[in-house]
């Protein structure tokens, strides 16, 4: 069995835009639709994708959301959005909610705020009270520039802040601050995924060294699909010297806890 907790696409009608906007900045792997993600799934043997909506400007919450609860179905299980500077981010992290949807994307970078911005705090609230994990972009973005929204330290500090509240930190807790994951993040109660943290990025001893101190049952296999092969990354994932119940935590057993799956 095998969930991918971090993969992307996007409606029919704007794939081919959104897989442009990258273009000769990151390799792509699908045509970036349901279809094509499927398509991957297969190749891979991925079982389940967590989807990742995101609001991209705050007058599209409402459509993001109610597209993302469409496709909220069979072997995609969907994480709505909401825009920080949208009027009431509360009602809509209720709506996301009320959906049957299991947690909430942002982007600091691409959604340009800070998890010091005091106005946000009752968004982080309502996403505990509302039982919703709460799954954000941390570190380096090849589509941005520093300087960073977050770092290892700051989210530390939002953990923190908010220590109820159930926290996925994308890209092992940091893309690329390696050393300060392992000295400010590591061993926290806070989920990392694997999203592109890839053998270009990490070595196989601090990778490994990051998940012993971390502790397996805090990470969760990803890929950030279409931007990176589900085949090749559960291949370099599954080529990691750790221990079966280890692989099956990562793979598996931590993301189904999180999205409440029975059996
Ligand atoms: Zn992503």
């Amino acid at each position: 069995m095998i969930i991918d907790f971090h993969t992307h696409f996007y409606p029919e009608k704007v794939a081919e835009k959104a897989m442009a906007h990258c273009q000769g900045l990151l390799q792509v792997y699908s045509d970036g639709t349901r279809t094509g993600l499927l398509d991957s799934m297969g190749d891979a043997n991925v079982d389940l994708s967590v989807g990742l909506a995101l609001v991209n400007n705050p007058e599209n919450s409402a459509s993001v959301n109610r597209w993302a609860a469409q496709q909220n179905h069979g072997p995609i299980c969907m994480a709505g959005s909401f825009h920080p500077a949208e009027s009431d981010p509360a009602a809509t992290i209720r709506t996301i909610a009320n959906c049957g949807m299991r947690g909430v994307k942002v982007h600091p970078e691409y959604q340009q705020f800070s998890f010091e911005d005091k106005t946000l705090y009752p968004c982080w609230e309502e996403c505990s009270s509302q039982e919703l994990f709460l799954i954000t972009h941390a570190g380096f973005d090849i589509m941005y520039h520093p300087p960073w929204h977050t770092s290892p330290r700051s989210l530390a500090q939002f953990h923190k802040n908010f220590p109820k509240l159930t926290l996925v930190l994308a890209h092992l807790g940091s893309m690329t601050f390696w050393d300060e994951v392992e000295k400010e993040l590591a061993g926290l109660p806070v989920f990392f995924d694997l999203a592109f943290v890839t053998p270009e990025y990490i070595s196989r001893e601090q990778l490994v060294r990051i998940i012993r101190r971390h502790g397996a049952e805090r990470i969760l296999f990803g890929t950030d699909a279409p931007w990176c092969s589900q085949k090749k990354h559960v291949e370099w994932i599954d080529s990691l010297p750790l221990g079966g119940n280890e692989k099956a935590a990562i793979f598996y057993k931590n993301a189904a806890g999180l999205l409440k799956l029975e059996n």
